[in-house]
């Protein structure tokens, strides 16, 4: 089976782990502040908190901007599930905004509309979660502009999109929010095998995920509660997790950024062979808009199904059932059983629900080979069109 994506590691990567294991170090020694400077200088954003796994990232990154119990936060429903349960582990409640059509991105016609209801009903959300699908970036401009107006914090699901740029500033900058997110899953841009990083420009957001990540202890005698008793001495200050990535995936992660910009040019040049390609075929091909720069974490077409004479399934099952491991990004959030039990209906998101009827995603990853491509287009050719 050909998957929807893939990592790759070079005998570079391995000696980098193979170094840290010999070395007197594994877990909370030098490497993984490397990796955190580096990720943070590719980024141009002060700081980086590396963690084991984006959605640890995002978890620490809503309790650093103080959401509990009580407050709301907004997200999109075509995300991985993480993006909206975050908000829960801290005994928020969620709500979600419905896409735009073309990106899958949250729509932000649809996000002013619904803050304006929210400011009479005082609802207000405390903070917004966009997520950059796929790795084009959410319209930040807009969305900074209408936090401003109503006063939420903006934490971006940047896990798609590492190596991506948003008018010309690298996704991370924060430029347009409080805090990036980025996750390093085999299946993402670089990976750490598990792993994610929360960044920021403001200090004391992150010195507080600095903190939530390592049990909420701080060494830091002007950030403790009373005098410190002697040397030894560390004070827990707040209720933190062990969220600590280890140096062997940090020294992975360090090798992996190196490659960065490689990998991302090279996903661009298959997404242009897919879109030149599947020009005949009764599908949508991804929308790319002028001031974004994709990572192309996930290549994802809409089928035309009035114009196909099988169902969606029935595409699905007959490219798997030859190899292509095409797969869904994603099933609508609010559908999942556990967000229906929270309230949630199917039809509250019309948007979300119509692509969710439609997309398809095709295997998208740096080492997909010219053979492999015209195999994929090959198959989707017959099954789509007979
Ligand atoms: C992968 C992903 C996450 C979670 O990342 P992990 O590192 O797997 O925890 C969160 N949000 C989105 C949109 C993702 O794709």
């Amino acid at each position: 089976m050909i998957p929807y994506g893939k990592q790759e590691i070079l005998q570079e990567d391995i000696k980098a782990a193979v170094d840290v294991l010999n070395s007197d170090f594994l877990t909370q020694g030098p490497v993984v502040g490397k990796f955190e400077q580096a990720i943070a200088q590719y980024c141009g954003v002060k700081y980086g908190v590396a963690v084991n796994s984006g959605t640890s990232a995002l978890h620490i990154a809503c309790l650093s901007l103080g959401i509990g119990v009580g407050d709301v936060v907004w997200t999109t429903p075509i995300t991985f599930v993480a993006s909206a349960n975050c908000v829960r582990y801290c005994g928020a409640d969620v709500d979600f905004v419905d896409i735009d059509p073309n990106t899958y991105n949250m729509s932000v016609v649809a996000l002013e509309q619904k803050l304006s209801i929210a400011k009479i009903q005082g609802n207000l959300p405390k903070a917004v979660i966009p997520v950059h699908m796929c790795g084009q970036s959410c319209e930040m401009d807009k969305i900074k502009w209408l936090s401003e107006k109503y006063g939420f914090f903006i934490i971006e699901d940047a896990s798609h999109a590492v190596g991506a740029k948003y008018k010309n500033n690298p996704v991370g900058s924060c430029k347009f929010s409080d805090i990036a997110v980025f996750s390093f899953h085999p299946v993402k841009i670089i990976t750490t095998a598990e792993g994610g990083m929360a960044l920021t420009n403001n200090k004391i957001l992150f010195e507080k995920m600095n903190r939530l990540r390592s049990h909420g202890i701080t060494r830091n005698p002007d950030h403790m509660i009373h005098e410190p008793d002697g040397a030894w001495y560390y004070q827990q200050v707040e209720l933190g997790f062990n969220y600590r990535m280890t140096e062997i995936q940090a020294a992975i992660g360090i090798s992996q950024l190196k490659r960065l910009d490689a990998y991302v040019a090279n996903r661009h040049k298959i997404a242009e062979k897919y879109n030149k390609f599947l020009d005949n075929l009764p599908v949508k091909t991804p929308y790319c808009q002028d001031d974004a720069y994709s990572s192309f974490h996930l290549y994802i077409i809409r089928l035309h199904l009035n114009e196909i004479k099988k169902t969606y399934s029935q595409v699905f099952d007959g490219l798997r059932s030859v190899g292509v491991g095409v797969h869904l990004h994603y099933i609508p959030v609010h559908t999942q059983p556990y967000y229906r039990k929270l309230g949630f209906h199917t039809g509250d998101f019309p948007e979300a629900e119509r692509y969710y009827q439609e997309a398809l995603t095709l295997p998208l990853y740096p080492t997909l080979t010219d053979a492999e491509i015209e195999y994929i287009v090959h198959t989707l050719y017959t099954v789509i069109l007979n």
